[in-house]
């Protein structure tokens, strides 16, 4: 065996070389409150080397660790101290070095009972968690019940329990050290993000009694609320209680003045002056809401340990910006510590953390945010329940184009099927709607008008909450908290800018969504879907006369009648965008998503056309596809009915004269959708100037726009060089991107996503986060051609990855000018934004 001396300790001083990096971030904590001046007790660091050699059964000289029970109550704690705090660690150990003779000189000072607690809660503890004795044996209690535990650990282990503080020690180290070493907690730290390898150091600290004559007990003290993150005194605070050491007359107290009970600021007022004091100094000097653990000897304080508070999202956000407010840290330093993907929970109602949740089942989180309302199983009964003035939500198996107005009038929505770019999805997000999809466990049946679920059956109007953050279902109404566009969110989102990065712009097809935008400060809109126009139940009716039309001619007339439609469209999103950017996507999707599915639709479709039913039913099976996603939509479309494009580009013009002339100049930019040649672009682009052409003339003004590309097909990212040539910007749309180049329907993926995920076929759902090795390589291959041929040209991504911060970072450094999301999504975009800029200045990398 290897016999060098590994006994290393340090005691933690002001000037000791104790680092994070070797003796792990308590020992480093403990070091600042030490620096401080706090009355921290003796405190010694275990570097990460001798507790890695410990668990590799190198030997321990106990001489080398008798001193740490020299100088002060003669019991130390272990604590475990990993690089950093989340990643845990195994349980502390406390009272370690009680043994007979220690125990009779306690029972003079504080009192047979008390040191009895001490013991017996050491030779427990000792026995379960060191020895791995069966704890059976070990739940004494009562009468007699330290020697009879002293007994059961002779009669195990055929020896005497321990006496030698020191070996104590020594058996307390080596087993924590093993516990990090072992399967189940490397898993666990792991799941928090750390190396499988990663080093433990442990403190072994001096204890203060918290048991024995005048005000003595342990407790916690933290000075924010942990949900709110708002100034408020929170934690608890135990009489003589001296960790699992109980003795007699232990009392809860509250901690501030309380009328339900005695409180530690009236009975003690001066040790809670102190605490409050240590509390301002820990903030301030550790730069971080922290929690303080503490024990009061007959009055005296001793800080035995600070921890970062826990927090929820609102508190999160609360708590950086008051940092940063009052100087201790710098504003890009705030904005660091905001994850971008909380600042969702502050935009939507919530699900309080602390309340009692009753969940029923879960599905795919698609649209944050929580909601209560009544379940609704058709559209029909939604807009029913909103004319009644009641909260409903909306439960499909999954939603259809005809079923927004239904979404409008829910506030969640549930689907039994459909991933994160489903239909359901991506209307939710554009709404702000919290919504879940691919609920497999739900089962809708609409004949019966119910929901199982969980194995429990809901009726239609039963009470429901969605939680769009979690996508749990949960039964009845949760409690929940109000959004939190406080002050501080709009002090972050104000940095956030101040920090540059990458653009930030919003996916808009109404005035609605382009308020939104505006509120959350876009710069502009990257993508409006205009075929959201034309759902509309006024607008129905000529879409459709439209799709039936014979001939070219017809199809113009009824396309004349949604024209002004358009044109009021566009000019109510320019007058509210007030000369910020629109980028306005020319028409996308297959046209039978404007037909009636079922009987009683093409009923009264054939009598509203005055046709015969037969007549309505072939056209509409005329106009089905086998696979409509990779069929008759987009470009397609746009050069095989010409007429639809023609329409837009007209009405397009007309709002951009109308708006320019009431306010700021207005510069359209005009996006086809779906192109996979670069002849369908010209063919388009001739029209589109032709379109121009006459409307300046009719109108005797001037105005210019900008012509742009969606690229969406892999041979659009591949042609991002030619396209480029005819494009004045080019938007990656990443969701048909993704659709395309996993070969992968974005409705039916969420059937086996979940497993898919789960078995780590695919490390995230690729239409949630960008898949960087497959799509993303088209991605930089399409910047990298469409640079070269057009160095100018504007890049954006409009696809749902537009709103993600891990895809926004990948954007940001490809070179994208902007990325576009759904409105409610600014915010976190922002967020992104500046993070991905300040890292890269952090780095040294030019932004
Ligand atoms: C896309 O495909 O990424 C996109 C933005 O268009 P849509 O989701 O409307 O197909
Ligand atoms: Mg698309």
């Amino acid at each position: 065996m290897d016999m060098r001396d590994i006994t290393e300790t340090t005691r933690i001083t002001p000037s000791a070389g104790v680092t994070r990096d070797r003796h792990g971030w308590r020992a480093k904590c403990l070091q600042r409150l030490v620096r401080m001046d706090l009355p921290v007790p003796l405190s010694f660091a275990l570097p990460c080397e001798t507790v890695g050699a410990i668990a590799a059964g190198r030997h321990l000289r106990l001489e080398a660790l008798r001193h740490v029970f020299e100088a002060g109550s003669g019991l130390v704690s272990v604590r475990p101290s990993a690089l950093m705090p989340e990643w845990g660690g195994p349980g502390t150990v406390l009272n370690v070095g009680i043994n007979d003779t220690l125990h009779a000189r306690l029972c003079d000072v504080i009192g047979r009972d008390s040191a009895d607690a001490i013991y017996l809660s050491f030779v427990q503890s000792y026995a379960i968690n060191i020895a791995r004795l069966d704890p059976d044996m070990f739940a004494q209690e009562g009468k007699d019940a330290l020697p009879r535990a002293l007994r059961a650990f002779e009669a195990e282990t055929d020896e005497p329990f321990p006496q030698d503080p020191a070996q104590q020690l020594a058996e307390v180290l080596r087993s924590m050290a093993r516990a990090w070493d072992g399967p189940t907690a490397r898993l666990l730290r792991q799941a928090k993000g750390a190396p499988a390898d990663a080093p433990l150091g442990l403190v072994v600290q001096d204890m203060a009694l918290a048991l024995g004559p005048g005000l003595c007990g342990s407790g916690t003290i933290q000075f924010v609320d942990p949900v709110t993150g708002n100034p408020r005194v929170t934690g608890r605070f135990r009489g003589q209680s001296h960790g699992a050491a109980v003795g007699t007359g232990a009392e809860t107290l509250y901690l501030t003045h309380d009328e339900r009970g005695p409180s530690l600021q009236d009975i003690a007022p001066e040790t809670f002056a102190d605490l409050i004091r240590f509390g301002i100094a820990a903030r301030e000097r550790l730069r971080e809401e922290m929690q303080i653990e503490f024990v009061v000897t007959g009055g005296r304080i001793s800080v035995i340990d600070a921890t970062r508070v826990v927090r929820g999202s609102r508190a999160g956000v609360r708590i950086a910006v008051s940092l940063a407010r009052d100087g201790i840290i710098p504003a890009e330093e705030a904005l660091m510590r905001v994850e971008p993907r909380a600042l969702a929970d502050l935009l939507h109602h919530q699900v309080d953390p602390r309340a009692p949740r009753d969940l029923i089942t879960r599905g795919i989180n698609a649209s944050p945010g929580a909601a209560t309302g009544r379940i609704v199983l058709t559209a029909a009964a939604a807009q029913a329940a909103n004319a009644r003035g009641e909260p409903c939500i909306l439960v499909r198996r999954e939603t259809v184009p005809e079923d927004i107005r239904g979404m409008h009038a829910s506030v969640g929505v549930l689907t039994e099927r459909g991933g994160t770019t489903s239909h359901a999805a991506v209307i939710a997000r554009g709404l702000g709607l919290p919504c879940i999809v691919g609920a497999t466990g739900i089962r809708v049946d609409l004949r019966n008008r119910t929901l199982t679920a969980g194995g429990r059956e809901l009726r239609e109007g039963d009470e429901i909450t969605i939680d769009g953050s979690s996508g749990e279902v949960l039964a009845g109404a949760a409690a929940l908290l109000p959004p939190a566009l406080d002050d501080n969110f709009t002090q972050l989102l104000d940095w956030a800018s101040q920090a540059g990065g990458i653009g930030v712009r919003a996916n808009a097809d109404t005035p609605e969504d382009a308020l939104t935008a505006r509120r959350f400060e876009a710069q502009g809109i990257g993508l409006c879907r205009t075929e959201h126009m034309f759902f509309d139940a006024e607008r129905l009716p000529a879409m459709r006369e439209m799709i039936f039309a014979d001939s070219a001619d017809d199809r113009r007339l009824a396309l004349a009648r949604i024209l002004p439609m358009q044109r009021q469209d566009f000019t109510q999103l320019f007058e509210i965008m007030a000369g910020l950017p629109v980028t306005i996507r020319l028409f996308d999707p297959p046209l039978h998503e404007f037909l009636p599915h079922d009987r009683e639709g093409l009923r009264e479709l054939a009598e509203s056309m005055d046709l015969p039913l037969s007549d309505v039913t072939r056209r509409v099976e005329a106009l089905s596809e086998f696979n409509p996603m990779l069929g008759m939509r987009g470009v397609r479309l746009g050069i095989t009915m010409p007429e639809i494009y023609d329409m837009q580009a007209r009405a397009i013009f007309e709002a951009t004269v109308d708006a320019s002339r009431k306010g700021d100049p207005v510069v359209p930019e005009i996006m086809i959708p779906l192109v996979s040649a670069m002849r369908e672009v010209e063919l388009v682009k001739n029209r589109v100037d032709a379109v121009a052409a006459a409307v300046r003339n009719e109108r005797r003004t001037d105005f210019t726009y900008k012509l742009g590309v969606m690229v969406e097909t892999p041979r659009a990212a591949l042609r991002a060089g030619d396209i480029a040539a005819h494009s004045a910007f080019l938007s990656f749309g990443t969701n048909d991107l993704t659709q395309m180049t996993y070969g992968l329907s974005r409705d039916d993926a969420g059937r086996f996503m979940g497993t898919y995920v789960a078995q780590g076929v695919y490390s995230e759902d690729p239409f949630h986060v960008l898949d960087q090795d497959g799509v993303g390589e088209l991605l930089l291959t399409g910047v990298q051609r469409a640079r070269r041929q057009a160095p100018g040209i504007t890049i954006s991504v409009c696809g749902e990855h537009g709103g993600n911060p891990e895809s926004i970072a990948f954007c940001h450094e490809a070179g994208f000018d902007y990325v576009s999301c759904s409105p409610f999504r600014v915010p976190i975009a922002r967020l992104a934004a500046a993070q991905s800029a300040i890292r890269a200045r952090l780095s040294g990398v030019e932004d």
